[in-house]
């Protein structure tokens, strides 16, 4: 389905659970932030109803997310159900890595086609630094067992900041190399708790003073805004998604679920459908009636310029 400025709707990011068990800087406070209570959360079923609805408007695209969606017990028994709409070709996973070398061969037999590790340095301190407390041999533990089931494509996302970014996007950068995994960098967007920083053009001199130049690639991969380059002798490519210095809404094709059942149509903007009161209610016409009005109403540009993510941070939408 089509929004009003044109751009075709494919792609949800459902964010399973707020609940994290990590406390990244830029994107919690360090107390956390107030649960979600648990009869407000959407159950599995529910998700799979919206998605089913979803996808008889051209949904195709599905990425689970949180808070941390590792926590949420048994969350490989929602991708196989989503796996199972006829017309959803992907389902896959963005993921702090924690939890992923004990669960990945549970989400591989649920069909799990992508998994995207967060990971911001390999430095154990910096990284129990960035995340209050996390430890970085998990994450490679999860990233080096998710790499051993060649069919799921692994791809790595970095949030740089803070002092020695550089050292941090170099190394991080070299597990493109080493391994068959895309990495990207994201720019940090502003919160209440973190400025934003615009870093692409900088990130990309500093590999290319390291690695070599760069070459653009003109194909996308996957579905998302990332813009991607191919460094000579890497397996994998390097990505930057950078909201903020080089803005990609006119080719938006995302809506974003929250854990409790609205649909937001811009990270950034807090404006979304109520789902879950209609879908509870057995609304049904009027909850198609809502889904068709969020693509509808989808706004032409995020505006992270001057201001942050409205109301809630980005453990409760997903990223
Ligand atoms: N817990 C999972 C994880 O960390 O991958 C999934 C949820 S997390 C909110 C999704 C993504 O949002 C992560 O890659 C994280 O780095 C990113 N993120 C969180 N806060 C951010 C911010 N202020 N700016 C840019 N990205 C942010
Ligand atoms: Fe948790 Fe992911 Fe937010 Fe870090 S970025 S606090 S892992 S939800």
């Amino acid at each position: 389905m089509k929004d009003s400025y044109g751009r075709t709707i494919d792609y949800l990011r459902i964010s399973i659970t707020d609940r994290c068990n990590l406390r990244c800087v830029y994107c919690m406070p360090a107390e956390g932030i107030p649960c979600i209570r648990h009869e407000e959360i959407l159950t599995y079923e529910e998700i799979q109803t919206i998605c089913e609805k979803m996808a008889t408007l051209g949904l195709k695209h599905i990425k689970i997310t949180g808070g941390e969606p590792l926590v949420r017990k048994e969350c490989w028994n929602l991708i196989r159900k989503l796996k199972s709409i006829p017309s959803i070709q992907t389902v896959t996973l963005t993921t702090n890595g924690i939890l992923l070398a004990e669960l990945a061969e549970k989400l591989v037999q649920a069909g799990v086609d992508g998994v995207n590790i967060s990971l911001d340095t390999l430095d154990a301190a910096e990284y129990s630094r960035i995340t209050r407390g996390g430890d970085v041999k998990k994450v490679l533990e999860g990233l080096k067992t998710i790499l051993s089931y060649p069919q799921v494509t692994v791809k790595v996302n970095c949030v740089l900041g803070g002092d020695g970014w550089e050292q941090n996007a170099i190394t991080i950068a070299e597990l493109a190399k080493k391994y068959c995994v895309h990495v990207r960098f994201i720019e940090c967007m502003p919160t209440d708790w973190k400025q934003q920083t615009k870093l692409q053009d900088r990130v990309r001199e500093v590999l290319e003073s390291v690695y070599g130049p760069a070459s653009d690639c003109e194909k996308p991969l996957g579905f998302g805004p990332s813009r991607y380059y191919q460094f000579e002798g890497f397996q994998g490519k390097i990505g930057f998604i950078s909201a903020i210095s080089h803005k990609f809404c006119e080719n938006c094709n995302r809506l974003r679920l929250t854990a409790d059942g609205k649909l937001r149509l811009c990270l950034q903007s807090k404006e979304s459908m109520e789902l879950k009161s209609l879908l509870r209610q057995g609304r049904d016409s009027e909850l198609m009636d809502a889904i068709r009005t969020a693509i509808y109403r989808k706004p032409k540009e995020h505006h992270f310029e001057d201001s942050n993510i409205e109301t809630v941070g980005m453990s409760q939408i997903g990223g």
